[in-house]
């Protein structure tokens, strides 16, 4: 049996359904939808997606007996019409139109009016009584199909059209009349025979499959490929086409057109919404040319088809469960419904819609969960660019997308001028190559940051996430020298405005309107309800998913709780440093000689971290504190500038030449690789003894006080188990000094991260002298890759626009690779020690798509920075919806919650994406996982030296387009930055000499 490709819709029944979308597209499968439930829709049919896929896999040839497939059903339409196309009395006009699996408004190509010729266009003005109405639809079609078909330039038609207009002098197209039309349509015939060196086709036949092949071309038209790439659309085979019988609202007063929403698209509001224009064309209310009217409106001039449209967008809404987005027309007093799919909408409304269904019953809670997209949530908790302001803005450049919300400022090129022009009360964006810790005032002050190196986990990133601001990294058109900014042929000064928009990391000149986005009481319900599901969640033992923050100070901890952390996976001890005071006496200790002055610095510092380790413990009220020992190279903070040299030499009374000496002494040609994390403690014990010294008064202090407290150490970049069967009992020997001292019992895990590929493969080693491991995926993307986490930027975008990567690896994990490490550790880990628990604290921990691989990889929370606690919250729900139990063991395919929730949207972002992710990831599973058993049994096998001490007993811890815009971004944000220090990150001061 010959394969179907071609599905007809009409007479209340059609040949597919809306489960069909991969093969008709969104447009295809709800036409056919509609028509069964019985919509009145303009009968037609739709060439499947499949015909697409097979055209441009045989070298632009459609597959046998698909014209005779269009055939049969073009026969059907006629007869269900009643008219032919191409007929000269009463001809059929038909629509041909694009529609994909995935919406790709604008992307690709439409004809309308086909089946008008010089025989055709007097039987439609005959059988009409309205000649003007049949020429222009003439002309409409030759200019349609001439422009898209043809590849005639649009302006020609327009140039010919304009002249007319003049001519008769008249300003509007529709003050032209049937005489003037007839000849702008000989007039349109000439331009398209000398532009495109044959005539303009009259056979309907030769029309038809000349549309559908531009509408099948347009797929891979330059737009739609841009587009694909943009929004990250893979796997999708291709377009369908729909040729569906035209109806017409330019038939006067009785007819019109429009588009309308079941609820209010902007607010979520359950009111009918919408705009029509009556005695009109779709292309007319496009063109602007006249005013839409409210659909309300619509009531008083016509109740009837008010009424009827009502009782379809009801019918609708509650067929599709979900907010619908349609197209009508209304012909001589007949309602036709052109087009539904679920509406695009806000962050705001898609709270407000998912809330308010659960409440009307019309979906469950989990199905509201699954609605609403990470990144629409996002969009809450962010200031944004004033839609319309954005769409008519252009973007100067892009850049990664570091970190969400929008900010306007002027440009400072120094963190130095940054606090200087702030100090002056203006507000100002910082432009920098790069950051590093010592710009981290500037940096605090600025409204946003904008950078034209360093990836998703450079200092700029990772800082601005932290702190909320808005950030653009790795934009690298932007060539920053001195005191000027160019990017193109464009050059900016100190003090102009820019705009950045750091969730999509676009660039514009000028200051564009911001808008803050309202956080309602339908945000918490909705998120109590992400946390209900996360709680109840089971995997084999492990209970729950949760959610945890990475902060450095007591106020991001704050915030963080505020937002619904439910621990602080990583506190980065060396992001305390930088306030003037520690950083004295942090810089003696670096630069100390020998033990004794070591230790006479770090007794100065001991207090000091003692009091930032107690702000965290009592913001976060009894939830787990991860504090993380001492990680960066020692060389990041020691005086780079002359001044700072002299001002430390003059502190530890020695000479300015003797304090270059040692510090020449501390550089590394490759700190990244160099004397960090837990090597330092292996060096220079008294570091971390210090820091865990600190951390037992600080928790003592909380018991004193009556703060509940869960304190647990952890410690960075070790690679063998040997670190830790070296470092640990030390850590155990302080607490258990400084608590019997202080009268106290305090429970402190001790565990490890695990973000150098070694100690991922050696994890089950490892895990004999942790409590806890720590996914640093920042460093261990940047271990596995070979890819500085720094200097991606150079290379990644080539990396990405040749398909080499699908995505960057600091943004979303990379499953295949890092993702089996994590994958191979925590299974190792928890071998060895069942209780293990085992999270992930690098920047990855926020990301959506990240976070269903947490959830699938068996870790037992994520861990994130303040800002992206709420979108993790609804992130991890969605994953422990998109993969329940019985699924998972039947090879669940991978998935990512964010895009599976787009999916649900019909119409929404990109369904098909998700799927097509999903098969592959079927198809990888298998393979993975025997990997895994391999490594295993070999890894087993081998002899390594025994333990000869069993652990000492472990002291086990028990552990917000939007078009609601209320108030542009205040002060009150800054000022409540200015009490953060926060700000370190591996910059190697090295490298960046080298530079
Ligand atoms: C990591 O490497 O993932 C991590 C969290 O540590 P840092 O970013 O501080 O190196
Ligand atoms: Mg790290």
């Amino acid at each position: 049996m010959a394969v179907k490709n071609v599905y007809f819709f009409g007479n209340g029944k059609a040949e597919g359904d809306a489960a069909m979308k991969n093969t008709l597209g969104g447009k295809g499968a709800n036409l056919a939808e509609m028509t069964n439930l019985g919509i009145p829709v303009p009968p037609g049919f739709t060439i499947s997606t499949d015909v697409c896929a097979a055209f441009y896999e045989n070298g632009k040839k459609y597959p046998a007996g698909v014209d005779k497939q269009v055939l049969d059903v073009l026969t059907r339409l006629e007869k269900t019409m009643g008219k032919k196309l191409g007929d000269p009395n009463d001809p059929l006009l038909v629509s041909v139109r694009s529609g994909a699996p995935v919406s790709m408004p604008g992307m690709m190509e439409t004809i309308l009016n086909l089946g008008m010729n010089d025989r055709s266009v007097k039987g439609l003005a005959a059988k009409t009584g309205n000649h003007r109405f049949a020429w222009d639809a003439y002309r409409r079609f030759i200019q349609m199909y001439g422009d898209v078909v043809m590849g005639v330039p649009h302006e020609e038609f327009e140039g010919a059209i304009s002249d007319m207009k003049k001519a008769r002098g008249v300003r509007l197209d529709t003050d032209l009349r049937a005489g003037d039309l007839e000849r702008l349509v000989d007039e349109y015939k000439r331009i398209v025979k000398e532009s495109a060196r044959k005539e303009f086709p009259q056979a309907p036949m030769d029309q038809l499959w000349g549309a559908i092949n531009a509408v099948f071309g347009s797929w891979m038209g330059d737009k739609a490929i841009k587009y694909r790439e943009i929004e990250n659309i893979k796997g999708v085979k291709g377009t369908a086409v729909n040729v569906q019988a035209m109806v017409f609202g330019n038939f006067g007063d009785d007819s019109g057109t429009g588009v309308c929403f079941s609820r209010d698209p902007s607010t979520g509001k359950n009111e009918f919404y919408g705009e029509y224009l009556m005695n009109a064309q779709g292309e007319d209310v496009v063109a602007g040319i006249r005013t839409p009217e409210k659909i309300a409106s619509l009531a008083k001039e016509n109740k009837a088809i008010y009424n009827q449209l009502v009782g379809i967008k009801n019918k609708l809404e509650k067929h599709f469960r979900d907010m619908q987005d349609m197209e009508f027309t209304v012909q001589q007093g007949k309602l036709y419904i052109l087009q539904t799919r679920n509406g695009k909408r806000t962050g705001t409304a898609a709270v407000k819609c998912a809330v308010d269904m659960v409440a009307e019953k019309l979906i469950t809670k989990e199905m509201a969960v699954l609605r609403v997209s990470p990144a629409l949530l996002d969009q809450l908790l962010h200031p944004m660019i004033d839609v319309n302001a954005q769409k008519a803005a252009m973007a100067l450049t892009k850049g990664l997308n570091a970190s969400p919300g929008a900010a306007c400022g002027r440009i400072v090129f120094t963190a130095h001028e940054a606090e200087a022009w702030h100090e002056r009360g203006e507000k100002v964006l910082l432009v920098r190559k790069d950051t590093s810790p010592e710009d981290i005032g500037g940096m605090v002050v600025s409204q946003g940051i904008l950078t034209s190196t360093g990836g998703m986990t450079s200092h700029a990133a990772v800082v601005a996430r932290g702190m909320g601001t808005p950030c653009i990294a790795g934009a690298h058109e932007v060539v920053v020298q001195g005191k000027t900014m160019s990017i193109g042929g464009r050059t900016f000064n100190e003090g102009d405005w820019i705009t950045i928009d750091g969730s999509i990391g676009e660039v514009y000149e000028g200051q564009l309107p911001l808008v803050t986005p309202e956080v309602s009481k339908d945000m918490s319900t909705f998120l109590r309800w992400c946390d209900e599901i996360r709680a109840a969640s089971t995997r084999g033992n492990l209970k729950g998913f949760e959610v945890w923050t990475n902060a450095d100070q007591p106020d991001d901890a704050k915030r963080a709780f505020q937002f619904g952390a439910q621990g602080v996976g990583l506190c980065r001890t060396e992001h305390m440093f930088f306030d003037k005071e520690k950083l004295t006496h942090f810089r003696a200790m670096i630069v100390a000689e020998t033990e004794a002055e070591r230790k006479e610095a770090l007794k100065k510092i001991l207090p000091l971290q003692q009091k930032d380790f107690f702000g965290i413990f009592k913001a976060m009220e009894g939830k787990p504190v991860v504090v993380r020992l001492l990680d960066p190279p020692l060389h990041e903070f020691v005086p780079h500038t002359p001044e700072e040299t002299a001002e430390l030499a003059q502190h530890l009374n020695v000479s300015v030449d003797s304090l270059k000496t040692k510090i020449d002494k501390l550089h590394e040609q490759n700190p990244m690789l160099g004397h960090r994390g837990c090597r330092l403690a292996v060096t220079y014990p008294e570091i971390y003894d210090m820091q865990v010294e600190a951390i037992a008064l600080a928790a003592a202090e909380c018991v004193k006080q009556k703060i509940p407290v869960r304190p647990e150490i952890m410690i960075p970049i070790v690679i063998t188990a040997r670190e830790l069967k070296l470092l640990r009992p030390n850590a155990e020997a302080i607490l258990k000094r400084v608590f019997a001292a202080e009268g106290v019992k305090v429970d402190v895990k001790i565990g490890t991260m695990i973000e150098v590929p070694r100690a991922a493969i050696r994890s089950g080693h490892i895990a004999k002298y942790a409590d806890f491991f720590s996914f640093g995926t920042n460093d261990l993307t940047q271990m596995t890759f070979a890819f500085s986490r720094d200097d991606v930027a150079s290379f990644l975008p080539v990396y990405l626009k040749k398909v080499v990567l699908d995505v960057d690896p600091f943004k979303s994990i990379d499953e295949e690779g890092v993702g089996f490490l994590i994958e191979n550790a925590t299974q190792q880990g928890r071998a060895v020690n069942p209780k293990l628990s085992v999270g992930i604290c690098g920047e990855h921990g926020g990301d959506p798509a990240t976070i269903d691989f947490c959830y699938r990889a068996g870790l037992s929370y994520v861990s994130c920075s303040p800002f992206r606690v709420p979108v993790a919250r609804l992130a991890a729900a969605q994953a422990v919806l998109n993969n329940p139990p019985a699924r998972k063991a039947a090879a669940k395919p991978k998935v990512p919650a964010a895009k599976k929730a787009a999916g649900k949207k019909a119409a929404d972002k990109k369904p098909a994406v998700k799927k097509a992710a999903a098969k592959k990831a079927v198809a990888k599973k298998p393979k993975k996982k025997a990997a895994v058993k391999k490594i295993a049994v070999k890894r087993f096998a081998e002899k390594r030296p025994a333990v000869k001490k069993t652990i000492a007993k472990k002291t086990v811890v028990k552990k917000a387009a939007a078009k609601k815009p209320v108030a542009v971004k205040t002060k009150a944000k800054k000022a409540d930055k200015k009490v953060r220090t926060s700000g370190s990150a591996k910059k190697p001061a090295v490298k960046k000499a080298k530079k």
